[in-house]
């Protein structure tokens, strides 16, 4: 385990442990068990079906559709899916909770144990456990910052579909929980099961954080609540493991609490004592039959998956020659693997993949647009691309090229004809240039030819300026060889 892994205390190194429950909401048109919509951003309680409002005497009807997404982000996760799994009702008061129970899956949920490869920077992979996926529906929203006498209460939330993920606590930093929570948004975005939006609230994490001595028995815990970043994760768990580490240093024990992250502050504060699953008298949904799958109903749901993240990352090192460093890059997006494999196709992959990496995504940053905005389509880069394998530019030289097609929208061809810029591969011109070069300089080629390899370089900036750039640095590398040694 590297040395990172670990926070220097007073009395030596400690190790955090972090596992997380994920709420993902699925993307569905509507609720779990309604028909009412789903849209984010709906004017407050126009979204709310009598199911939703919890009325007396109404019965909450499966949303087949859901059920399926979370079969697929299941299967997406690796995870043994439960061909037999049951709703539950999870009691407890809240004021944006009226049935006064949450439907949930407890002790059988539709997803049992999988797992989540993290793609680290130094190009290696460390695999999280997964212990389950269920399903639930979420509660409504309570608004205290409408008018200082009352609170609101806003049900368009009530009874959407919620995959709560919960992982092992397999995470030992900061960096690693934030790693865990992108690739999972990475999937579930290529899945199209949850949009993963989390300044929508789309997705949130409920992050367990512990500290322990290498080696010893897991501590005990404490579960920051309904985190909306990664950023914010991260220094939740950064906070967190600081404040708990202080506590044992000076004798002190941890009590397992819920505590919420202040984002203003930067700091977790105690909640509540954290609630036993007994408290919640969990006991099977009288209203709802347990769900039951056929295998063969998995299995063609599992054979039409489409490409996911790894999948599609180990292509783009075995077909394409890239680095898994790279591959995880392009791949975290599926608009950017998209564009890289238009960019690529007929071309060389790793060209392409310098190119998409740094220069496009370069200017595109710049720009602040969007993809689908900005000027350079895969069209574009790809015809610039072709210049330099075909030596008409040389590298260096693509890049002003590159700035002058997002400066006028002009297509690489026409500009390098505009301006002139093709390369000059002509032995005879480049000779010619060196010679001029030469005959300018004939103390330095007197000091080169008695010792001073070093003027090489200077030699070679000499022919290239004189040639504005244009000509060929591998001929010139090789005739100034041929020359200069007389
Ligand atoms: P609950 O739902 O009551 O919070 P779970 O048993 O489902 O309890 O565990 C929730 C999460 O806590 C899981 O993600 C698990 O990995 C994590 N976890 C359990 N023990 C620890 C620990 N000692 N330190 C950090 N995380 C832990
Ligand atoms: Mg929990």
């Amino acid at each position: 385990m590297a040395e990172k892994d670990y926070i220097q205390g007073a009395t030596g190194p400690w190790e955090i442990v972090i596992g997380m429950e994920v709420h993902a909401q699925v993307s569905s048109k509507s609720k779990l068990f309604s028909g009412a919509d789903t849209t984010f951003g709906a004017e407050p309680n126009h979204q709310v079906s009598l199911v939703d409002a919890a009325m007396p005497g109404m019965l909450p009807v499966i949303n087949a559709y859901c059920v399926e997404q979370a079969v697929r982000t299941g299967l997406g996760l690796k995870a043994q899916i439960n061909l037999h799994s049951v709703f539950d009702r999870k009691n407890y008061f809240y004021a944006d909770l009226p049935q006064g129970y949450q439907i949930s899956q407890y002790l059988q949920p539709i997803v049992g144990k999988g797992e989540l490869l993290l793609d680290m920077p130094d190009g290696s992979t460390r695999t999280i456990g997964i212990t389950r996926l269920h399903l639930e529906q979420d509660a409504g929203k309570s608004l205290h910052d409408q008018s200082p006498r009352e609170s609101f209460i806003d049900l368009n939330r009530s009874g959407v579909a919620l995959m709560e993920i919960v992982s092992e606590p397999d995470m030992r930093n900061s960096e690693e929980a934030g790693l865990y929570l992108k690739k999972l948004r990475t999937i579930v975005r290529y899945l199209g099961t949850c949009d993963g939006n989390m300044d929508e609230g789309s997705m949130r994490a409920d992050v367990n954080v512990s500290v322990r001595k290498p080696g010893g028995p897991l501590g005990t815990r404490c579960e920051i609540k309904n985190v909306n970043s990664v950023r914010f994760v991260q220094q939740a768990i950064e906070y967190e493991a600081r404040r708990q580490i202080e506590i044992l240093e000076d004798g002190g024990k941890i009590d397992q609490e819920t505590r919420l992250f202040d984002t203003g502050k930067g700091v977790t504060r105690s909640m509540r004592s954290k609630e036993e699953a007994h408290d919640y008298r969990y006991f099977p949904d009288p209203d709802l039959l347990p769900l039951e799958f056929e295998q063969s109903w998995v299995d063609g749901i599992k054979a039409a998956l489409p490409e996911l993240p790894d999948e599609k990352k180990a292509r783009f090192i075995e077909k394409l020659g890239l680095s898994p460093y790279d591959a995880a890059v392009l791949v975290a997006e599926k608009e950017s693997a998209d564009f890289y494999e238009k960019v690529a196709k007929g071309r060389d992959g790793k060209l392409a993949a310098n190119w998409v990496i740094t220069e496009y995504f370069g200017l595109l940053n710049k720009s602040g647009q969007s993809m689908e905005e900005f000027v350079i389509t895969a069209e574009k880069l790809g015809g610039l691309i072709d210049l330099i394998s075909d030596n008409t530019i040389s590298n260096r030289l693509a890049k002003d090229v590159f700035a002058l097609m997002v400066e006028t929208g002009k297509d690489a061809a026409t500009i390098v004809e505009e301006k002139g810029m093709k390369q000059v591969t002509d032995t005879g011109a480049i000779e010619k240039v060196i010679d001029e070069v030469m005959a300018a300089n004939q103390d330095k080629v007197a000091e080169y030819r008695s010792g001073k390899d070093k003027l090489f370089g200077f030699f070679v900036g000499q022919t290239m300026k004189a040639s504005g750039g244009k000509a060929n640095p591998a001929a010139v590398n090789e005739l100034l060889k041929k020359k200069l040694a007389g």
